[in-house]
């Protein structure tokens, strides 16, 4: 409840933006604490000690997030990024946005075989950034560990499009 409160007492909520309708988390204000964003980091992996090996970020916010988190817990970071980015051969993902597509890459073989990957990102909304990034993470021949986020937004419906497949954990829910 700690954690949860000091995260809480950082996080900015932007009304229509980026465009009207939409409440934006803005998770900028706990990166620029030192306290919060650290607080944040350990409370991403905790539900999961003991059950991964490495992190794996969602360009961009993930990325500080997971980055934080590994040196905080000692396991290695699986980028997973937005396609075109990556210099070795990739394996890629496209996955819906609310208008048009993007899609995901991963380096194949960057980690070893039937690694236990825990995915990091900021917001879990629809859960199609996830899931995309799951079914990278499977196709590589690792295992999804869990998915951690710092902000669930429930109505959205992610957890219910994940939970049968992935455990899900998220730190504060709006
Ligand atoms: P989903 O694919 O679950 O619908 O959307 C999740 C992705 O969109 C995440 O990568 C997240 O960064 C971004 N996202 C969606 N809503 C918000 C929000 O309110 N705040 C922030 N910071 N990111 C959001």
């Amino acid at each position: 409840a700690q954690v949860r409160d000091l995260v809480e007492s950082k996080l900015a909520t932007i009304p229509d933006f980026p465009e009207p309708g939409v409440v934006f988390r803005d998770l900028t204000p706990v990166f620029a604490d030192g306290p919060a964003f650290h607080a944040l980091s350990e409370a991403l992996t905790a539900p999961f000690a003991g059950r991964f090996d490495h992190l794996a970020g969602l360009e961009a916010r993930g990325f500080l997030l997971a980055g934080a988190a590994s040196a905080l817990c000692g396991a290695g970071v699986l980028p997973i990024r937005k396609a075109g980015k990556l210099p070795r051969a990739v394996l890629r993902e496209e996955y819906d946005l609310e208008y048009g597509t993007a899609a995901f890459e991963v380096h194949e073989g960057e980690l070893p075989p039937g690694s236990r990957v825990l995915i990091i990102d900021d917001v879990l909304a629809t859960g199609g950034t996830v899931e995309a990034a799951a079914a990278l993470i499977e196709r590589a021949g690792w295992l999804v560990a869990g998915v951690s986020v710092a902000i669930e937004l429930p109505a959205l419906g992610g957890r219910a499009r994940l939970r049968d497949r992935f455990e899900v954990s998220s730190l504060l829910r709006y």
